[in-house]
């Protein structure tokens, strides 16, 4: 144990500290490189991330009952709801990139999420295929083609009665947050990650650009490496099949709904991961261009110039796809 640490911690290593904790049903962690010749009230520090943290869970979550979001979710057909500059932030975001992706990334996919038991409904009841009635009646009652946002005033209002999940973005939306408050502290390099969704700046504590890598998109093979990237300033999703999914008469069901169908994604395509300015762009890109899958994402990742890396089944295991843009972090 000595000698690992010596070995990970050379003399030429930055003072760094790291901080974890939950939100958002999972984990965040975040290290932070010291400033030169400052001393880091970690506490203060620590506090004002959770706060953070906890007012876009109030805002966003759909989890929450008393969350703005589920206000909005409650909120009459046609009626104008005024939001919270956070929440108007996040839904201009999900409005583009549903236009990007040609509804691909839909937030008005909250019921058949419910339907499928991966919504807040689903937590106390064991998931299993629904009726095809059922899905044809969701599908109806959602698209994004029914929100409609007021630029003047931060105002949305729903012209059919929709429910919104921002679960695909949400955790992106907080590791941007919390980057923009470390860069306001005054630091400048740290790496912040909430459930998987991270993003870096400056350096790691070896002084040279983070690595991260990408896991082997194998249930079986938790925490598994197939490929490391190098970056800086930059943020990087994953969204994958072989996580958060449900098993019946051997089909595996995935929590990403393919929005135009009302069914679960079913493609061969078992990991995409996009790199990015802003994790929330990326966060919502990777569950996005995982429901196109992969030859769709990858003509829009080059029509688009889009950094992104994905692995897809064949029958000699996992075959390497990614775009002219990611080739900069291979
Ligand atoms: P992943 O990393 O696998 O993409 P995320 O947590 O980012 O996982 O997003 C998946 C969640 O987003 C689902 O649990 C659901 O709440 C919501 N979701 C599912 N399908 C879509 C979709 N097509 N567009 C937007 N949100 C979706
Ligand atoms: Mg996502």
């Amino acid at each position: 144990m000595f000698v690992l640490l010596l070995a990970a911690c050379g003399h030429d290593d930055r003072d760094y500290f790291t901080l974890a904790g939950s939100t958002m049903g999972t984990t965040y962690h975040i290290t932070v490189l010291e400033i030169e010749g400052s001393q880091s009230n970690k506490e203060a520090l620590q506090q004002a991330i959770d706060q953070q943290l906890l007012l876009i869970n109030q805002q966003m979550s759909t989890y929450q009952n008393d969350s703005e979001l589920v206000g909005f979710n409650q909120a009459l057909v046609g009626e104008w709801v005024n939001v919270s500059a956070n929440l108007f932030d996040i839904l201009v975001m999900s409005m583009e990139l549903a236009w990007l992706t040609g509804g691909a990334f839909d937030i008005t996919v909250g019921s058949l999420v419910n339907l499928w038991g991966f919504g807040p409904n689903g937590v106390d009841m064991p998931a299993k295929v629904p009726a095809a009635d059922q899905i044809k009646a969701l599908l109806a009652r959602s698209g994004f083609q029914s929100i409609e946002l007021g630029l003047k005033d931060r105002s949305i209002r729903k012209t059919k009665p929709v429910v919104l999940d921002l679960s695909g973005i949400a955790k992106g939306y907080g590791v941007d947050k919390v980057a923009e408050l470390l860069a306001y502290a005054g630091y400048t390099d740290f790496m912040v990650e909430i459930g998987g969704e991270l993003r870096v700046a400056g350096n790691s504590p070896r002084g040279t650009p983070w690595r991260i890598a990408i896991e082997q998109p194998d249930a079986g093979a938790f925490g598994q490496v197939n490929k490391t990237v190098q970056v800086s300033g930059v943020a990087v999703a994953t969204s994958g099949d072989y996580r958060n999914y449900f098993e019946q008469d051997g089909k595996r069901y995935s929590h990403t709904i393919d929005p135009r169908t009302g069914y679960p994604i079913d493609h061969s395509l078992a990991s995409i991961t996009v790199i990015a300015e802003s994790s929330a762009y990326a966060d919502g890109l990777a569950t996005a261009l995982n429901v196109l899958g992969a030859k769709q994402a990858l003509s829009l990742a080059e029509q688009q110039g889009l950094a992104i890396f994905m692995l897809v089944k064949t029958e000699q295991g996992f075959e390497a796809q990614y775009s002219e843009a990611f080739k900069a972090y291979l």
